[in-house]
């Protein structure tokens, strides 16, 4: 993984070997332990700090993430599985 080390930090991007205890990743609803980087959480910040979600680089990559060109925002579609 020294790889994704090097591209982080040529980036400048905040990024933490393990998964905090005391939090869930907000797609993969567990704490497993990988790389995850600070997502800002809306409504937190006032103007100089805020609040940031750990969230799994590879749940980042690899699960459902969508675009939305005219609200111009990219997020997690959540798969419902209906019986
Ligand atoms: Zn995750």
């Amino acid at each position: 993984m020294k790889a994704v080390e090097k591209y982080f930090e040529k980036y400048k991007i905040r990024y933490f070997l393990e998964f905090p205890e005391d939090k869930i990743c907000p797609i993969c609803n567990t704490n497993e332990k990988d790389y995850c980087v600070l997502i800002g959480i809306d409504g937190t910040g006032d103007g100089s700090i805020e609040e940031g979600q750990p969230v799994h680089l590879h749940c980042l990559i690899n699960r459902n993430l969508r675009y939305n060109r005219e609200v111009g925002v990219i997020y997690y579609k959540q798969t419902i599985k209906r019986t």
